[in-house]
């Protein structure tokens, strides 16, 4: 399949979701790094997003809870390239009502190749990154093969 390229720009379409056991890493993670998220348009899941503004004081793009439809919307917000870039503290010693949504949401962003971070680590590599400063050009697969197969 041949790729195409949906530009990633230097002010990013950010979206941030913590489930319950994770938040404090969430808002620990995003305070120390206020300033480097200040100039990007920020999404958040609901209860994510109501302690992100109280914590940062920066304008919050507050979506439904998680378990409401939350992840749903940030994945259907990938899909539409509204969103492009994503920090997701999901919790893997618990099980979830909205399991499937979170495996949904982790499977949009790999279809549509947008960094994801998982974990504090992973989050702290990706925001230090000279990329975050620039413009990037995402590779996505030239899905129109796919769109105009055969069938029937
Ligand atoms: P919340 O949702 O930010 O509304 O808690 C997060 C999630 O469970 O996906």
């Amino acid at each position: 399949m041949k790729n195409r390229k949906i530009i990633i720009s230097r002010d990013k379409k950010i979206a941030l979701v913590a489930h319950d056991n994770k938040k404090r890493d969430l808002l620990e993670w995003a305070k120390f790094n206020r300033d480097l998220l200040a100039h990007h348009k920020l999404f958040a899941t609901g209860t994510t997003g109501e302690k992100l503004e109280h914590e940062l004081d920066l304008e919050i793009n507050k979506l439904q809870s998680g378990p409401l439809g939350g992840d749903q919307q940030i994945g259907a917000k990938i899909v539409s390239n509204e969103i492009d870039f994503l920090i997701f503290f999901w919790d893997p010693l618990e099980p979830l009502p909205h399991d499937p949504d979170v495996k949904a949401l982790l499977r949009m962003a790999v279809v549509w190749n947008i960094p994801i971070a998982c974990n504090r680590a992973s989050a702290d590599f990706m925001i230090s990154s000279a990329l975050m400063d620039r413009e990037y050009n995402r590779l996505v697969p030239d899905y129109d093969e796919y769109l105009t197969r055969k069938v029937g």
